[in-house]
C-alpha cells in the first residue's frame, strides 16, 4: 500500500554562508517524496506552474515517485526564496510566492483515495482539509506546517489538528502555536489540541516525539558539514512515516520510535548538499548504513 503525500513542489532560492542556489528543485512534498520512497510507494499530489523543467518531473519518475497526481497549471510554479546565517537552524524567508498554488484545488486520482497513510505536508491548511475530505478512511495521517500558516492560518490549522495521529513541526512553531516557551510544556500543550503523537524537529539538536504516555528523546545525526538544511524537516517526515508504512505496525510505540530514526538519517542526507542534491542521489544501503551507526552514536 501507498503513501499520499500533499504538498508544495517548489522552485526554491536559497543562500546559506556556503553557497547559494536560483530556482532549483524544492517544496515539502519534494523532499518528503524523494526520503519516503526508499520505504513505501509514493503517491504525490501537487502543483506545478508551465515553467517547471521537465528534468525534475522525469527525476522523479525515476526515482519511482508517482506523479498522476501532480497537475500543471497555467501560470508560475510556487517559488521560496530562503537565507540562512551560520546558524543554520533557523531559516529567514526572503520571499514567498504561492503563483499556482493561489487556485489549486486538488483532485486525487482513484485509485489514490484508498491510500492508508496520509502525509499532509507543510501547504494552506485549507488545501489539507481538503485533500483529506476526499481520502476513504486512512489508517494513519500525518501532518506538518511553518509559521507562515500558523499566524495566517491558525483557526484552520487548530480545527485539523483532531484528525491528525502524528503531527510535525519545529521548535519556532511549536513555541508559537501554543506560546510557551519551554517545549517539554509546549509540547504537552499542543497534544491538548488534539494529535495523538506531536513532534518537535530541534534542527542539529534533534526530534523530541510526545504522546499522551511517554516523551522520547533522539539527537541529530552527527555531522562535519552541512551546506543546506532546507528540506530537512519533510525529508525527516519521509523516514518516519515511509518506515511506519514498511514496518506495518501504525502505532506501535517501538516502531514509531525507530521510525524517528530513520527519520533522523534521511534528514542528514538532504542537508549534505544544495537542494535535493544528495537526497536524491543515494542508495539504501547508504540508509541503512547511517542507521546502523546512528545505533552505535547513541548506545550505552
Ligand atoms: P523544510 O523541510 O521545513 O526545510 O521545508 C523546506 C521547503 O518548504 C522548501 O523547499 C520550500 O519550497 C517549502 N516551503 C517554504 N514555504 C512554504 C509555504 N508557505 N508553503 C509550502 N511550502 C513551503
Amino acid at each position: 500500500m501507498s503513501i499520499l503525500v500533499v504538498g508544495s513542489v517548489a522552485l526554491d532560492s536559497i543562500e546559506t554562508p556556503f553557497g547559494h542556489t536560483e530556482k532549483t528543485l524544492g517544496g515539502s512534498a519534494t523532499y518528503f517524496s524523494l526520503s519516503a520512497r526508499f520505504f513505501a510507494p509514493v503517491n504525490l499530489v501537487a502543483v506545478v506552474g508551465e515553467d517547471f523543467p521537465k528534468k525534475y518531473t522525469e527525476m522523479l519518475v525515476k526515482r519511482n515517485v508517482d506523479i498522476k497526481g501532480l497537475e500543471t497549471a497555467a501560470g508560475e510554479t510556487f517559488s521560496w526564496k530562503g537565507r540562512y546565517g551560520y546558524d543554520l537552524n533557523n531559516a529567514e524567508t526572503v520571499e514567498t510566492r504561492l503563483n499556482v498554488f493561489e487556485n489549486f484545488s486538488p483532485k486525487i486520482p482513484t485509485e489514490y483515495k484508498r491510500s492508508d497513510i496520509v502525509f499532509l505536508a507543510n501547504i494552506d491548511p485549507d488545501l489539507q482539509s481538503y485533500v483529506l475530505n476526499q481520502v476513504k478512511r486512512p489508517r494513519l495521517i500525518a501532518c506538518d506546517t511553518m509559521n507562515f500558516w500558523i499566524e495566517n492560518k491558525r483557526k484552520t490549522l487548530i480545527d485539523l489538528l483532531g484528525k491528525i495521529d502524528i503531527f510535525l513541526l519545529n521548535e519556532a512553531e511549536a513555541r508559537q502555536l501554543v506560546g510557551e516557551n519551554n517545549l517539554l510544556k509546549a509540547g504537552k500543550e499542543i497534544l491538548k489540541l488534539g494529535p495523538k503523537k506531536v513532534v518537535i524537529k530541534k534542527g542539529e539538536h534533534g526530534v523530541l516525539l510526545f504522546s499522551r504516555v511517554s516523551v522520547f528523546s533522539a539527537p541529530a545525526y552527527l555531522l562535519e558539514s552541512v551546506y543546506d538544511p532546507t528540506g530537512a524537516g519533510d525529508s525527516f517526515a519521509g523516514g518516519l512515516i515511509g518506515y511506519i508504512r514498511k514496518s506495518g505496525r501504525f502505532t506501535s510505540d517501538s516502531e514509531i520510535r525507530k521510525g524517528i530514526v530513520y527519520g533522523t538519517v534521511m534528514a542528514s542526507h538532504a542537508v549534505e548538499d544544495f537542494s535535493v542534491k544528495k537526497l536524491s542521489s543515494i542508495s539504501y544501503s547508504d540508509v541503512q548504513r547511517r542507521y546502523h551507526e546512528y545505533r552505535r552514536l547513541t548506545r550505552f
